[in-house]
């Protein structure tokens, strides 16, 4: 049975806790130093101007706090905010439905904005440029076409592929914020903070080996801390211990780096059975038994990050260095030397 531990979306267990440990407002929120600086900056030019926020996008892998963050923005600018997704949005209606219903200064959220129908992206724009939809209704010889106005409103939309914005949706974003992998101390931070509200004490020890090895995410080291906090409870211990951190780890699989059996896989099928690459994303899917938005979404950012695997514009390729770790019955002399030209 493979444990899944990565940084798929969260159940509806995981939902409840994550809520409660949401950080609520910029001071809690650790990391991402710059794009919070410059956030707060903006935010407290539009309050004292008293107009809206401009549209922001959010974009980076899953489980960095872009969510998070969007909640953050519409408190720290006293406002409401109304949450969906790309894919729920299937049909204009629905999105006319959630505009006409905000009030002056409030936030849209759009989770996964990249997922929504091309006919309903077009109504945006006009509804993000001169806050007003104009809806088509009825059809055929009796189909007219009504103005609605919007009270000015914030869209903060969130995405994992910023790649596969259209440009026209892109260029209506005012602030363009860029999420990174976060760095080990920092994440060590976010696990301290969250066992207090989880109600166990963790060793500082413990924190930092849990941190090293949860890919630079936060949702990773909080999903690790509460697997850490079973063995503890099951061991009768009060207290999160390196030993139960490093047990904890072990029992999961996860490795010194973070990776875990999927990434094994990827980096090993590209070295040992496509020899280094090129190989496209179509076949490096079906090979490894994994959906292939998932392995763009979710794998491959810390695999290229963690200087294993270069994207280039003929397929994935492995670097030197994952030669190095994931080549097997080859000898070093005979590995492939790539002119590596990574594409984003
Ligand atoms: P995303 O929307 O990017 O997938 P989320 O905002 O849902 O990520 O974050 C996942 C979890 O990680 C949240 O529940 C939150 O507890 C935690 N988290 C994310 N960013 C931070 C941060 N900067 N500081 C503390 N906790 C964070």
């Amino acid at each position: 049975m493979r444990i899944e531990l990565l940084n798929t979306p969260p159940d509806a267990v995981e939902t409840r806790i994550e809520e409660q440990i949401r950080p609520l407002s910029m001071d809690d929120f650790a990391g991402q130093q710059r794009l919070t600086d410059n956030l707060k900056v903006f935010i407290s030019a539009a309050r004292m101007r008293g107009d809206a926020l401009d549209h922001v996008l959010l974009s980076g892998p899953p489980g960095l706090g872009k969510t998070t963050l969007a909640y953050i923005i519409a408190s720290e600018m006293g406002s409401s905010i109304k949450s969906t997704s790309g894919p729920l949005l299937d049909k204009a209606g629905n999105l006319a439905g959630l505009l006409t219903g905000l009030q002056k200064g409030d936030v849209l959220f759009i989770d996964e904005i990249h997922r929504m129908p091309p006919a309903v992206e077009e109504y945006l724009y006009s509804a993000m440029e001169d806050f007003r939809i104009d809806i088509m209704l009825d059809s055929g010889p009796s189909a007219r076409a009504v103005q609605l106005r919007i009270e000015p409103f914030t869209l903060v939309g969130a995405t994992t592929r910023s790649g596969l914005l259209t440009s026209p949706l892109r260029a209506r974003f005012g602030i363009n914020s860029r999420f990174d992998y976060y760095e080990p101390e920092v994440l060590e931070g976010i696990i301290i903070r969250s066992s207090g509200i989880l109600g166990i004490g963790i060793d500082e020890e413990a924190a930092s080996e849990i941190a090293g090895r949860s890919r630079g995410t936060p949702r990773i080291a909080n999903r690790l801390l509460r697997r850490a906090r079973d063995f503890a409870q099951v061991g009768g211990q009060e207290l999160i211990s390196r030993s139960i951190a490093m047990k904890t780890l072990d029992c999961l699989d996860i490795d010194e780096e973070g990776l875990d059996d999927m990434d094994k896989k990827i980096m090993e099928t590209i070295v040992n059975k496509f020899n280094g690459g090129p190989v496209g994303i179509a076949s490096l899917a079906v090979s490894v038994g994994e959906e292939r938005d998932t392995i763009e979404e979710v794998y491959e950012p810390y695999l290229i990050q963690a200087g294993y695997l270069a994207r280039t514009a003929r397929g994935r390729v492995a670097t030197h260095q994952a030669f190095l770790r994931f080549s097997t019955g080859r000898a070093s002399s005979d590995y492939p030397l790539f002119d590596v030209q990574q594409d984003q």
